[in-house]
């Protein structure tokens, strides 16, 4: 398993207004051809300015566009072959992450990374011969070191990391959502941000204090000539990081400082895991400091190719920032990831998809000949899509299909009246009723609209203006889970489980073989399944395979670019020694030279150390101001608890507060702690007459 290193880019924004206004002047500069980045200590002209190598250099023209195809490309390209990748932003408030991740739709050359990987990703998948993608989202956030969905019901949830041994750190209950098209992605993701951006203004807080993670999950089935099906599994992070300001220089007090200090763990937790990773000699790696460090295990050190953009504000007031922000990067690029493909995911949904499809068609084809079933199908099909005359329709079919049409109406009278029993309340059916149509007509939007990239070739809808339908479909939705192409599903929850009726309609089926009803549903449901995934709809694109080959050719050539900058970089001084020289002045003149040189160099490595001693002491500053600053909180708790446990009544444990502290168990995963419940012992004195009795009474709290 080969390892490969974590790639580091910096993106350097121009000056603002504000900035202009202030009349900063630039500290940053770049050699774009050698991927360096100088920085000069604002007025110190003595100095020679630090210098720093990355993957890649990006100063204030470049745009999205370019970094996306020279750096991201290959790596969401690896994604979707069944890689894992993540993708951060990292740098002060301000500095361009946002407009990195995110983007602006105009000009489009600055769209920004996620969109762009949407985009990449569905090409890839359409384009894709012989292959059946799973397509699934999540969008979580981090912030004050809780976890909250923000896709799922209730977004002001805090939800709880967990450990599996073969899946790695999870979020439970994290709602994933199926995706079929960009559209959806977008959709997703604009849902996403207005609810962290209602989350804002609740709590007061703002963007750049909290991190936020999007993941593309994948599930990739590829057939090969002997018709063996191969499952594969990649997942793409996308993280926009809180911004790395040092609380000391923001002057945050209160409610603030304290998110601060959060922020400031989690994001030293997160340099501190870098650190040791890099170190080499340190066994221990402190994933478990903070919330973002676990999530993040795998894309730092673990099976994942990880993609780190820092983003830094050219401005003189901004040098100490930009700085740190480039040693953070300097640091981050030691990094070894072992990434691999994940070949045969046990979890995989799309092994079970899979599975139910082969089924769902053997049952189908028992009772029907396969070509009775192909035109079935078709003929379900046809019906969205009058604009197909040329598809042949046998007058048998027509009929089938009438008498199909004729007993679904039926059957759904029927269901639909159990189900109005069911429901205790009619405001709620309604609502339900309101929510799936609007679902099912946003999946039919997004279908027509794929319907028209694909040329209406391959009519994939089921009856666009049929309301029994989508009577059927909100039927089926009230029984069945897993019905709707944009359910959302847990992560933890299977998929037996959560579908009892599904797994009733295959233990029938293998009883059985299907009356025409059953056949209808099982077409139904068969249909279903195979709109959840989506694959090779252009793979006789040629027009867009090229394009995808030249975008992947263009990433080739400059990695290989990069190698040789690189190497130019290191060769220089090893050349001169190993020059043969014409003459004695020669070889000394072009010694004199490189001793300058690596005279040059020591300055500025002595130049270094006294700057990273100076940093050194303002970080060690920090760190004891917020040590000194919780002591006082801590102190301020223990005295109000002693003036208050004696007011406890005594025969409650909670009167003697050291047996509590020895009786108080800390909680690694919810990073709480466990309090033992709240006892009373109720002491009866013994009666006048009979023997002493004593009850124990508990209650809790
Ligand atoms: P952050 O997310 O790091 O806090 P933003 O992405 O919101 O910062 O950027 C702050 C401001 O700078 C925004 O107004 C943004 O449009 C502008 N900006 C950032 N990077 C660039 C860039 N490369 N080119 C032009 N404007 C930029
Ligand atoms: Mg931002």
């Amino acid at each position: 398993m080969g390892s490969e290193s974590v790639k580091v880019v910096v993106r350097c924004r121009p000056l603002n207004d504000r900035e202009k206004a202030l009349s900063c002047k630039m500290v940053l500069s770049m050699n774009l051809q050698r991927c360096q980045c100088f920085i000069e200590k604002p007025g110190a002209v003595d100095e020679p300015p630090k210098q720093f190598t990355f993957d890649g250099t990006y100063y204030i023209d470049q745009t999205t566009e370019q970094m996306y195809n020279e750096i991201a490309y290959p790596l969401v390209e690896g994604v979707t072959e069944g890689y894992n990748g993540t993708i951060f932003a990292y740098g002060q408030t301000g500095s361009g992450k946002s407009f990195t991740m995110q983007g602006v739709s105009e000009p489009a050359t600055q769209k920004g990374v996620i969109p762009r990987a949407f985009e990449h990703i569905f090409e890839s998948i359409q384009c894709a011969e012989n292959t059946k993608f799973l397509v699934r989202a999540s969008y979580l956030e981090i912030y004050n070191e809780e976890i909250r969905d923000l896709l799922g019901s209730d977004a002001k949830q805090r939800l709880e990391l967990k450990e599996h041994p073969e899946r790695g750190v999870y979020v439970r209950d994290l709602s994933m959502h199926t995706v079929h098209s960009v559209g959806e992605c977008e959709r997703i993701i604009e849902k996403g941000w207005r609810n962290r951006a209602v989350g804002y203004t609740l709590m007061n807080k703002d963007s750049s204090r909290s991190h936020s993670i999007f993941t593309i999950h994948l599930e990739i089935c590829s057939t090969d000539s002997s018709d063996q099906d191969h499952l594969r599994a990649g997942k793409l992070n996308l993280v926009d990081l809180a911004g790395s300001e040092r609380q000391s220089k923001t002057g945050a007090t209160g409610e603030r400082l304290r998110e601060a200090t959060k922020i400031n763990l989690s994001l030293s937790a997160l340099g501190n895991v870098i650190s040791a990773l890099v170190d080499g000699r340190s066994k221990y790696i402190p994933y478990r400091d903070s919330k973002l460090t676990r999530l993040l295990q795998d894309s730092l050190g673990g099976n994942t190719r990880t993609l780190m953009i820092a983003c830094l504000s050219p401005a003189d007031n901004n040098y100490e920032e930009s700085l740190s922000t480039l040693r953070y990067a300097n640091r981050a690029k030691s990094i070894q990831n072992r990434p691999r493909i994940n070949e045969d995911p046990k979890d995989a949904l799309l092994r079970e998809y899979q599975e139910e499809i082969k089924k769902l068609r053997a049952l189908l084809t028992g009772q029907l000949s396969t070509a009775d079933l192909s035109t079935l199908l078709a003929g379900q099909f046809s019906e969205s899509s009058p604009a197909v005359p040329s598809r042949p329709q046998s007058t048998p079919t027509e009929e089938r299909k009438e008498k199909i049409k004729e007993e679904y109406e039926e059957r759904l009278a029927k269901l639909q009246a159990e189900y109005n029993a069911e429901q205790e309340s009619k405001a709620k059916l309604q609502e339900d009723i309101a929510a799936l149509r609007s679902s099912y007509e946003s999946k039919l939007s997004s279908l027509e609209k794929a319907k028209v990239s694909r040329g209406s070739s391959v009519p994939k809808n089921v009856g666009a203006s049929c309301t029994s339908q989508v009577a059927l479909e909100e039927l089926c939705m009230s029984t069945d889970p897993m019905c709707h192409s944009t359910v959302e599903e847990t992560s933890q929850t299977k998929l037996s489980e959560k579908d009892p009726d599904r797994a009733g309609l295959l233990e029938s089926s293998d009883a059985t073989a299907p009356g025409p009803l059953d056949q209808k549903h099982v077409l139904e449901r068969l249909q279903q399944l195979e709109q959840e995934v989506v694959g090779g709809e252009q793979a006789r694109n040629k027009e867009l395979q090229q394009r995808q080959r030249q975008r992947k050719k263009l990433a080739d050539q400059r990695k290989a670019q990069l190698v040789h900058a690189l190497s130019e970089n290191s060769e220089e001084s090893e050349n001169v020694l190993l020059n043969v020289y014409n003459s004695i002045q020669e070889e000394v003149h072009a010694k004199n030279q490189m001793l300058v040189k690596v005279q040059g160099k020591l300055k500025a490595a002595k130049l270094e150390i006294r700057d990273l001693q100076a940093e050194f002491e303002v970080e060690r500053n920090d760190y004891l101001a917020t040590i000194r600053r919780l002591e006082k909180e801590g102190q301020l708790l223990h005295s109000l608890l002693e003036r208050m446990v004696p007011l406890v009544r005594r025969d409650c444990n909670y009167s003697n507060l050291d047996r509590l502290k020895k009786d108080a168990v800390w909680d690694e995963d919810s990073a709480t702690w466990r309090l033992p419940d709240v006892m009373v012992q109720k002491t009866t004195l013994p009666s006048a007459g009979g023997g002493g009795q004593v009850q124990a009474n508990a209650g809790q709290k």
